[in-house]
């Protein structure tokens, strides 16, 4: 049996930004621009970005970083930190830049965005998705790939293939099959590792062979995800746009320690600045919190040492997003469930019950002291965005933050600060 593509009207394209954070990284410091460059996860654990040289030298994703120490050190490799607010600020402006182009706009990660292109007509789609390719790279600097077909399943395929594609644009309409028999089961959207094992064990080994099956296999043997993916491989749209930028209802904010903490004072300072990110998070999305929540664990892992973990959810009187006020109820909760003697990995904290409103309208002083606070934190956040991140912060958080991630090879990059402007000589 074929199955022939029967919503032609469909388009979508699915644009994804090229080695996302050595591409940030690059930005700042053109002289990598050619070099090989890895960027490791938290804690300096795993490679987690590689650029194309890096690749070519065999340096794999995931990867533990004392695996390829040698490689790094033999191929002159350029080793970062993650840096996340960098990462997440040009993010933003990617995602900006491309709404530009329509409102029809799904962001589905970082680097990573859908959008309809319905309206494009048939001759101009390819046409379309080099210019949004070029109006990113210009107005950000950022090289992406962008990928268009009719379902956002085969979307995502045209973005693999879109990737090796010198333009870096791909309209996959022709000859798809072509392109599905090439396409490994494991690397189709949606196909997760024990789908795709199923699959394998069944013969069904490429995209090519799971767009053939039958429905009632699909049926029979997955879910309806497994059903539906089956279905976009053959050009029918199941999978909507999902547009609508759904708040959040809780904002958590965590790390695990660069080196084990032992005392509260240590363990203060790291929810207090956590604490301080996520107040500051909410109030970015005008939202407020009634709960919060903090937690704290020794490892799990270290055989050695007793294992402690404990949290405490605290309903707040007013809900509210005032740093200092949250700060003192995580204070006030991390001193009841710390324990002397423990060598702790990970501290959070929670915020959450966003946007539920309280009995503040009962509260005849609340207003008054809810303007009050409003006014002293919009003041931080401005002078924060303007003279570099936590320029304002409090005293609790601590000045040199032992406790802190460990960050060995990072750029120390800060968007919102002017001292990282690009200096020219004359
Ligand atoms: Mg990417």
């Amino acid at each position: 049996m074929s199955y022939t593509n029967n919503s032609k009207k469909n388009k979508v394209a699915l644009i994804d930004c090229n080695s996302f954070y050595v591409s940030c990284e690059r930005l700042f410091n053109p002289k990598i621009n050619d070099k090989p460059v890895v960027v490791l996860s938290n804690n300096d654990g795993c490679v987690i970005s590689r650029s194309t040289e890096a690749k070519k030298i065999g340096i794999k994703m995931g990867e533990p970083y004392f695996k390829v120490k040698e490689l790094v050190k033999r191929n002159n490799v350029y080793i970062f930190s993650s840096n996340y607010a960098l990462y997440g600020d040009i993010s933003r402006r990617v995602m900006k830049t491309l709404k530009s182009f329509s409102d029809k706009i799904e962001i589905y990660s970082i680097d990573e965005a859908f959008v309809d292109l319905s309206h494009i007509g048939e001759n101009e789609v390819e046409n379309y998705g080099k210019e949004i390719r070029k109006r990113i790279l210009k107005w950000t600097g950022i090289p992406t790939s962008v990928g268009i077909s009719n379902t956002k399943t085969l979307s995502k395929v045209a973005n693999h293939i879109a990737k090796k594609n010198k333009t870096g644009v791909t309209y996959l309409k022709e000859n798809i099959d072509e392109s599905l028999k090439n396409f490994h089961i494991s690397d189709i959207w949606g196909v997760g590792k024990q789908l795709s094992k199923l699959y394998i064990k069944n013969g069904i080994d490429t995209a090519y062979k799971l767009k053939n099956i039958s429905n009632s296999w699909v049926k029979k043997s997955t879910n309806v995800l497994g059903a539906k993916t089956v279905m976009e491989l053959r050009g029918v749209s199941c999978i909507n746009l999902e547009t609508q930028e759904t708040k959040r209802k809780s904002c958590c904010v965590s790390r695990s320690f660069g080196k084990k903490v032992t005392s509260l004072e240590k363990l203060k300072e790291s929810i207090t600045t956590h604490c301080l990110n996520a107040a500051e998070k909410i109030r970015n999305d005008n939202q407020t919190a009634r709960a919060i929540t903090i937690y704290i664990r020794t490892s799990p892992f270290d055989k050695n040492r007793k294992y402690y973990s404990n949290s405490i959810s605290i309903d707040l009187p007013i809900s509210t997003s005032n740093s200092l006020e949250l700060v003192k109820k995580a204070i006030d909760g991390l001193k009841k469930i710390y324990k002397c003697g423990y060598f702790y990995q990970k501290a959070g904290i929670v915020l959450s019950k966003l946007n539920e409103n309280s009995e503040k309208e009962f509260n005849l002083l609340a207003p008054i002291m809810e303007n009050k606070s409003q006014t002293l934190m919009k003041a931080i956040d401005f002078t924060n965005a303007k003279y570099g991140r936590n320029a304002i912060s409090i005293a609790q958080a601590g000045i040199n933050n032992t406790w802190k991630m460990r960050k060995k090879y990072s750029s120390k990059i800060d968007t919102a600060s002017f001292d990282f402007l690009p200096k020219i000589q004359i």
